[in-house]
């Protein structure tokens, strides 16, 4: 084999989390014994296209230019899928890595893609609506000989929405010609969209916990859990919780976290959100910092926000006896050895977060059939399909003796490496 990198580091993807992201995977090749080959051709994304492009904000004169990415990390498998972030510090490395962990993700789920990230390196949250639309046009615009219904297909991820799909839906639509709904997932329901999108995630995260829970000897009901992040995932992973009787003792945002050791009302929180932007100043709680809400005494903990936020400085200090994580690559290689070490069960994010790209995949079978399902439909196949795959990737992690991550990430490697073998090299 090969290294495509060579001995000159990692080039234009260095980037933390895809030096994170090629030690998750080398560290998983060697457990399985991956074939080199195959081996070497994951540890690259096959396409990346970089682009820089401008968009007019409110004074029209004044003329921002941004750089935007997509990355299409394997092409074996079918089209490929993936959301798009719109963030300050999104750069090539950090979508190329994003697009690999959609890989693994997509395979364990065996749903026919293979993985894609996007991203533009802008901060939504200082945009008005009318930027954030030019802006989303004219990305649409750049890539439009990339993304399509059969080539690669976004979805939203962190600081894009609903709306923002929609101008995707119809910027790709106007160069066309036609409505092409199969261009993207999470749009509205009224544009092909699906039922359950914006809540399947968080949905689908909780949907696994008493299976997990009852593993571990102790009930969802009762439970105290901490969730990280109140946007699209922590928000209905924590009304999902809530609702199935667990105490949410804290949550948080960018601001800080709100905690009360008896449970927090979420549907009050939610409203609280919703009026006020943030959850800054809700009353009748303690504050606490984001660093503070990893190490509060609870039984489950769901980082569902960024990236890299278990580490091993926090690691150590967690109480929880379960992690299922929502948010993709919140814990570094490094923690994870030492929630190895500690024993905690961990539902790694390629399975844990996995409820939203497989109603986008509903989404995306109903555009192209357009047939559309009831919710009752949609919500019954997700919990099926997030049922038997936790319970394959437990059987794996108890019959070939690996931790819930490693023995997910075999799952999701096995099926793209047999693919990949079976398709061969051309010419
Ligand atoms: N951005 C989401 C993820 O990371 C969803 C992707 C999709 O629905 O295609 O899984």
């Amino acid at each position: 084999m090969t290294d495509p990198f060579g001995e000159g580091g990692l080039g234009e993807l260095e980037s933390p989390l895809y030096r994170e992201a090629l030690a998750q995977l080398d560290r998983v090749a060697g457990v399985m014994g991956l074939d080199d080959n195959i081996h070497a051709r994951l540890r690259v994304p096959q396409r990346a296209t970089v682009t820089t492009f401008p968009f007019r904000r409110e004074g029209y004169y004044e003329v921002e230019t941004v750089f935007a990415y997509r990355v299409q990390h394997v092409l074996t498998m079918g089209p490929t899928k993936g959301g798009i972030r719109y963030a300050p510090d999104v750069n090539l490395g950090e979508v190329a890595a994003l697009a690999m962990l959609m890989t693994w993700k997509t395979s364990l789920m065996s749903l026919p893609f293979g993985g894609a990230k996007g991203g533009v390196r802008v901060d939504p949250t200082v945009l008005t609506r009318p930027e954030v639309q030019r802006l989303t046009r004219r990305y649409t615009a750049e890539m439009i000989n990339v993304i399509g219904p059969d080539t690669d297909i976004p979805a939203p991820d962190m600081g894009t929405n609903e709306q923002v799909m929609a101008w995707i839906m119809d910027t790709y639509s106007q160069h066309v010609g036609h409505a092409e709904p199969g261009v993207v997932t999470g749009k509205p329901p009224e544009l092909g969209g699906s039922v359950a999108r914006r809540e399947a995630t968080g949905r689908g995260l909780v949907s696994l916990l008493p299976a997990a829970t009852t593993h571990l000897g102790f009930e969802v009901e009762g439970s105290r859990v901490v969730v990280h992040g109140f946007g699209n995932v922590g928000q209905y992973a924590a009304l999902a919780a809530h609702e199935m009787g667990a105490l949410v003792v804290a949550v948080s945002d960018v601001t800080g976290g709100i905690y009360n050791s008896k449970g927090l009302d979420i549907p009050q929180v939610q409203e609280w959100v919703t009026e006020n932007g943030t959850l800054s100043g809700y009353p009748d709680v303690d504050m606490v910092s984001n660093e503070e809400l990893f190490e509060l005494e609870c039984d489950i903990l769901i980082p569902a926000a960024v990236g890299g936020v278990i580490t091993r400085d926090n690691a150590d200090k967690i109480t929880a006896r379960l992690i299922a994580e929502g948010a993709n690559g919140p814990t570094t290689v490094d923690a994870d050895d030492i929630l190895r070490e500690r024993n905690i069960f961990v539902i790694p994010d390629i399975l844990a977060n996995a409820g939203g790209v497989t109603v986008s995949y509903f989404e995306w079978v109903q555009d192209l059939q357009n047939f559309f399902w009831s919710e009752g439909e949609i919500v019954a196949r997700l919990r099926e399909i997030m049922g038997s795959a936790f319970e394959e990737v437990l059987n794996i992690s108890i019959n070939e003796g690996y931790d819930m991550r490693t023995a997910a990430l075999v799952k999701g490697i096995r099926r793209v490496a047999r693919a990949k073998l079976v398709r061969g090299v051309y010419p």
